[in-house]
């Protein structure tokens, strides 16, 4: 074989390649910060953020459709460099469980399900999740409602705080935030307030919906038909008669 001689060029070659390959990293790296409602990304100290502030990258701010902030001027993608468009990346379909013939919210496949990160904690019931490459239905950043689990209300403007809503809001907040979760769908995608209807899974393949119901955290949520009724039924009469979370002695 012959051995490569290390001429001038090739030096110059190599010490262009790593550095433009740099670059780039620190392109899609770059934390920008968007809102629960606006269309602009910011940076950190903007003070469009007073109200909500989600850290996001870049790169998943700019498939997400968000622009750049006018008032603080954000990093921009550095020009030539192509944002790559949203259809790039295989995408999986929704996981309709109402399509299935499953009768446990146990049995249902992990690997089928989209997967995201919980960046907010809104109640014990509602989430804020992040979804890296969103499918077309589905957003970047969601707002998510559990489906088939009421949780007691902490948040609510014009009510008071439920027994047993803070215990139940900090076991969703302690168990979620910041962790990996994977995300399965009913026959409805959205309540009348836009949020995304889903059942929740942790990485052990547990749906979360039916833990908060187990552990006495949250009623069954049977206003609205759901694919593991019977089911989520079942678990509340255990965790009553179990005196578990709520339904324990005052
Ligand atoms: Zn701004």
């Amino acid at each position: 074989m012959k051995p490569v001689t290390i001429t001038r060029p090739l030096i110059r070659w190599l010490a262009i390649s790593i550095l433009s390959g740099l670059l780039l990293l620190g392109a899609v790296d770059t934390t920008v910060y968007v809102t629960n409602s606006g269309s602009k990304y910011h940076r950190e100290t903007c003070t469009s953020l007073s109200r909500s502030k989600i850290a996001v990258s870049m790169e998943d701010a700019l498939k997400s459709g968000y622009e750049a902030c006018a008032v603080c001027n954000p990093p921009v993608p550095s020009q030539g460099r192509v944002v790559p468009p949203k259809t790039s990346p295989p995408q999986k379909s929704l996981y309709r469980i109402n399509k299935t013939s499953l009768t446990k919210s146990s049995q249902a496949a992990l690997a089928r399900m989209i997967p995201g990160e919980v960046v907010g904690h809104v109640d014990g019931d509602t989430l804020r999740v992040r979804i890296p490459n969103p499918p077309p239905e589905l957003k970047t950043l969601e707002t998510i409602r559990m489906l088939g689990v009421d949780t007691p209300e902490t948040v609510h403007p014009h009510k008071p705080v439920e027994r047993f809503g803070k215990e139940a809001s900090d076991f969703t907040k302690a168990r979620l935030l910041g962790k990996q979760v994977y995300l399965a769908f009913d026959w409805e995608l959205r309540d009348r307030y836009g949020r995304l209807l889903a059942y929740i899974y942790t990485p052990e393949g547990r749906c979360f919906n039916a833990t908060l119901i187990q552990e006495g955290y949250g009623y069954a949520y049977v206003s609205y038909t759901f694919h593991f009724m019977e089911e989520f039924k079942d678990l509340e009469q255990a965790a009553r008669q179990g005196k578990r979370g709520l339904w324990g002695d005052p």
